[in-house]
């Protein structure tokens, strides 16, 4: 599978969006790649540069049980004749995602939570022999990460009075925000952080501009932590691909998603605005949510598998 770049624009039809004359766009990032895809393409593309430029043939990285960064990364090493290892947080598990890492050639090596909080360290610790070994950091977030993002900005062609998207590291929106501060656009960056007290993120994501007076943070959107979800949250999936076509992920932008609504059906907007969201991919994250989709509409739940099987065959 090829790299379908630049993203498209799609415009989102809702009833709600009609109520409040809002138009809404969504730059299709989650079609970049079926495994490569989202942010996590435009986060590693730099790095793998600098990569190449060092001689460097070993890819490292880490990430959770169920990681679109570590699943991107495995794809990517494969793709362009790397070798990858994933360093994975958490006690041993299979499944989908990490089973298809592993097809991808990808080494995982578990490792216990308190020591995955310092990577530089484990990376150390496993690779300081291995002079092909090259350290990417949790997510991809680095300095190559954010200018990778702010291409995202380039390839808009219109104008949009506010920009969603949903946070981890921040390390998309710092690109995004680096994009929109050069230009004349009076668009306002609007971003979801995914877990609770996502205040901190600010600084991450003003820190390489030192700017932020388009920046604003919604905080109340993170549905009881990062990777946490709830039945709503999940029937939003549903009725979100009923009206649009359109799978979301349960981690990231299924919460924005539902921001955007929410904030919409609160008139936290003006009639006549447009408002662009980036799906920022991730969608083989609802390999991890099968059985509650499973409880909650099973004809739905047939029809994810299938979508998910397909983006790993
Ligand atoms: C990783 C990821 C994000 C978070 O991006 P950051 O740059 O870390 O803020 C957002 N959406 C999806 C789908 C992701 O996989």
């Amino acid at each position: 599978m090829l790299f379908q770049l630049p993203s498209p624009v799609q415009q989102i039809f809702h009833p709600i969006l009609e109520q409040k004359e809002l138009q809404l766009f969504m730059k299709r990032d989650d079609l970049i790649h079926p495994l490569i895809s989202g942010n996590k393409w435009r986060k590693l593309k730099y790095l793998l540069h600098k990569a190449k430029t060092e001689n460097k043939t070993h890819l490292v990285s880490f990430g959770g049980a169920y990681s679109n960064h570590l699943l991107a990364t495995a794809a990517t090493a494969q793709y362009f004749g790397f070798k990858s290892s994933g360093m994975v947080r958490g006690e041993a598990v299979k499944n989908e995602v990490l089973d298809q890492c592993r097809l991808m050639g990808m080494e995982l090596y578990f490792v216990d939570r308190e020591a995955y909080r310092d990577k530089k360290s484990l990376f150390k610790a496993y690779f300081s022999q291995d002079t092909s070994a090259f350290f990417i950091d949790e997510g991809g977030a680095s300095a190559e990460a954010i200018q990778g993002c702010e291409e995202l900005f380039t390839e808009l062609s219109e104008a949009y009075d506010h920009l969603f998207c949903a946070a981890g590291t921040g390390t998309t929106a710092s690109g995004i925000l680096n994009g929109l501060l050069k230009t004349e656009a009076k668009t306002q960056l609007q971003v979801i952080p995914v877990f609770k007290n996502g205040e901190f993120i600010r600084d991450a994501i003003t820190r390489s501009s030192g700017n932020n007076y388009r920046l604003n943070l919604h905080l109340d959107y993170h549905f009881g932590g990062y990777g946490k979800t709830t039945n709503p949250l999940l029937q939003f999936i549903i009725d979100f691909y009923q009206h649009t076509g359109i799978l979301l992920d349960p981690v990231y932008t299924a919460k924005m998603l539902w921001a955007i609504f929410d904030l919409a059906q609160k008139n936290y907007f003006n009639a006549g605005e447009k408002i662009l969201t980036i799906h920022t991919g991730g969608v083989t994250g609802n390999w991890g949510k099968l059985n509650e989709f499973e409880q909650i509409d099973t004809n739905f739940t047939q029809k994810l598998k299938q979508v998910l099987t397909e983006k790993f065959s």
